[in-house]
């Protein structure tokens, strides 16, 4: 964590200088550039991730009279800890949470099928998938570290509770083209507010949703399913194991333990209902749960001593054909994300983690409009490349919920072997967004096998040159609506004058066609826009830090001090280094992250042509 840039400042560095204007009133504003509409997890995270830009004014505000408090969500795949890096909460998150290290899968027994057996088990997260684990933690939780962020940001952002969205419309040409009108639930009293941008993260009902005449669209299976939160006394042997349960004639379990070592949840398949037929009409208890879970235990049983949160529903896939409100004449400035637009069982665990990641995709893309960086027709990428995620969950979604269920055949191969097969899917690593301006094509793909272009940026150790830190190079990203450009040196590159590194540097520091000089902010530091980090092939002890270009030791901030952050080495110490991990060419490349973590491209370092190229394609002169 670098902090001090501009002057000694005593106490916590994780809370920023409040701006002039931080305090807020108890009503709406008039105005604001981002409104976000809910604070489940996609709208907590564009709100977030919006408090880290000191210079755009947002607003979020949900129905609820507070912060969530118990159910809902509790999976967090490793893609999600990646992003929860990014935003500097995951240590905390891993700290409380329950890891899913392995999976045991229980089926009738041959012998006798009234009773259940154990048939397997397999590794949650296959190894060098991720340095983060796969953690299960109360939806409520997650809230609370993004609320925690947005305190400590200089707006000192704070959500607006108890207020319900009745109405929303735009006007094209404002200057605040999108109005929106909410009712106090406190005082029963009307507030609108005019913003330049509104996003619905208002969950499956969504009232945005339908103020942009979108649909969900798709079925519902007519399987009800109950989920507890319990806690228990029970002689079941891997309750503090993720179990996916199939018993003969009574259901399915899919039980998973909770975080503090003694709270498990228990997703139980109900009875198939009528065609027509709501979950709701059939008055499900408790109690009807608690039995249900038993009979599909047995002969093993489960003493509930407490209930701490459950709820009974169907599974539905749903999902929007767009995720905005433009048009062919229209720019869009209504978004929808998460359950607005994507609904399905929660059981592979994707719902918080695909929900944030759509927010996570767009706040950096509405940041750098408001600011001028983007054209604002960059923000029809955002439901270019969300709608297609979403698809893609659908139809996994669909095809799991009927294997957990028993009633699908699975092409070539088991359960067990069909939970396994997908497991790199649940952990949200295979997202590969498709070749546009934002994602290059896989020309110089062969630079560094093990990143594939439009796929998050894969972490590995590093040492860091200048005091010899061994780390993780991905967790240089924050959520800061930054570049990553991460240049590997080829072979016997030293970073001096005249080589391919140094040359890159010149490149970015005085070239006409360099993004930094066409498109940085004036007077911003050198690293305001692109982030460079140099990994060279040298030990650290070998490496001679003197004669490294300036952009690589930057000077930054009001009092000019050098940044000695930006260069690497590999861990030597390590069996495999980064070069190895990563598939990367002798001669080195370049690698461009994006500042949702997704690789834009791959270059050779002296493709200087084709990296101004792919900024001119998205960017515009600043202002
Ligand atoms: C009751 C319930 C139980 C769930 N159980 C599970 C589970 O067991 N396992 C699992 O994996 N997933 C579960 N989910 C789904 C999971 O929580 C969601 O996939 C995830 O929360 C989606 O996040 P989101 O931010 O898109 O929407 P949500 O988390 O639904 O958040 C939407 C927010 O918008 C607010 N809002 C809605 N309408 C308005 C309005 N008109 N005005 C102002 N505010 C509004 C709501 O109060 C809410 O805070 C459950 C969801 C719900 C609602």
């Amino acid at each position: 964590m670098q902090f001090h840039l501009n002057g000694f400042r005593p106490g916590d560095p994780s809370v920023s200088d409040p701006l002039d204007h931080a305090a807020r009133g108890p009503d709406l504003p008039d105005t604001t550039d981002v409104l976000t509409v809910g604070c489940g997890p996609a709208g907590l995270t564009l709100a977030a991730q919006m408090s880290a830009f000191e210079d755009i004014q947002t607003v979020i505000v949900d129905q609820k009279p507070g912060p969530l408090q118990l159910g809902q969500a509790d999976g967090v795949a490793v893609r999600s800890m990646e992003m929860f890096q990014a935003f500097g909460f995951a240590d905390r998150l891993m700290k409380e949470a329950y890891w899913v290290n392995e999976v045991t899968f229980w089926k009738p027994s041959p012998d006798d099928p009234s009773v259940i057996t154990r048939t397997g088990r397999a590794q949650d997260t296959e190894d060098g998938l991720s340095e983060f684990p796969h953690v299960i933690l109360n939806q409520a939780r997650v809230h609370d570290f993004y609320l925690d962020i947005m305190r400590r940001s200089a707006s000192r952002a704070e959500p607006y509770y108890s207020r319900q969205l009745t109405e929303l419309t735009t006007v094209r040409a404002a200057e605040y083209p999108v109005c929106a009108t909410f009712t106090n639930l406190d005082t029963g009293q009307t507030e609108t507010i005019r913003a330049k941008y509104a996003v619905g993260c208002d969950g499956a009902r969504s009232a945005v949703r339908q103020a942009i005449g979108q649909k969900l669209e798709g079925d519902s299976d007519n399987v009800a399913w109950g989920v507890m939160d319990v806690l228990a006394v029970t002689d079941f042997p891997d309750i503090r194991f993720k179990a996916l349960i199939q018993s003969e004639t009574e259901g399915s379990i899919v039980l998973i333990p909770r975080e503090g070592g003694y709270l498990a949840r228990f997703y139980i398949e109900m009875d198939k209902l009528r065609r027509d037929e709501r979950v709701s009409h059939r008055n499900i208890t408790v109690d009807q749960l608690i039995a249900a879970a038993n009979r599909i235990l047995h002969p093993y049983m489960l003493d509930v001593k407490e209930v701490a949160w459950w709820s009974v529903y169907e599974i539905g896939q749903r999902l929007c054909p767009k995720f905005d409100n433009g048009t062919a004449e229209h720019l869009p400035n209504v978004f929808i994300a998460g359950d607005a637009c994507h609904t399905h069982s929660p059981k592979a665990g994707q719902g918080m983690n695909v929900s944030m990641r759509d927010s996570f995709n767009l706040g950096w893309k509405l940041a750098g409009v408001l600011r001028g960086q983007y054209p604002s027709d960059l923000l029809q990428t955002y439901s270019q490349e969300r709608q297609a995620v979403a698809q893609m969950l659908i139809d996994f979604d669909r095809e799991w919920a009927r294997v957990i269920a028993g009633k699908a055949d699975v092409a070539d191969g088991t359960f067990d072997d069909y939970f396994v097969r997908h497991l790199r899917y649940t952990a949200g690593t295979t997202i590969q967004y498709r070749p546009s301006r934002l994602t290059d094509d896989d020309t110089h793909q062969a630079l560094a096998t093990g990143y594939q272009i439009g796929t998050r940026f894969h972490s590995a150790p590093v040492v860091r040159a200048a005091d010899a830190r061994r780390m993780e190079l991905g967790h240089v990203a924050q959520a800061d609506g930054r570049w990553r450009l991460y240049a590997f040196g080829g072979e016997g590159d030293t970073g001096a004058p005249g080589m391919p590194m140094a040359a890159l540097c010149d490149w970015l520091v005085q070239d006409p066609g360099s993004p930094i000089v066409q498109y940085g902010a004036p007077g911003a530091d050198p690293d305001a826009l692109i982030d460079l980090r140099a990994v060279f092939r040298q030990g650290h002890a070998e490496l001679d830090t003197s004669q490294l270009p300036a952009l690589l030791i930057p000077a930054k901030g009001k009092l000019g001090l050098r940044d000695y952050e930006k260069v690497f080495c590999p861990d030597h110490k390590a069996d495999e280094t980064i070069f190895e991990l990563r598939g990367i060419a002798p001669k080195g490349c370049m690698v461009l992250v994006r500042p949702d973590q997704h690789i834009a491209m791959l270059a050779p370092l002296e493709g200087t042509a084709r990296l101004g190229a792919f900024f001119d394609g998205i960017m515009q002169v600043w202002g």
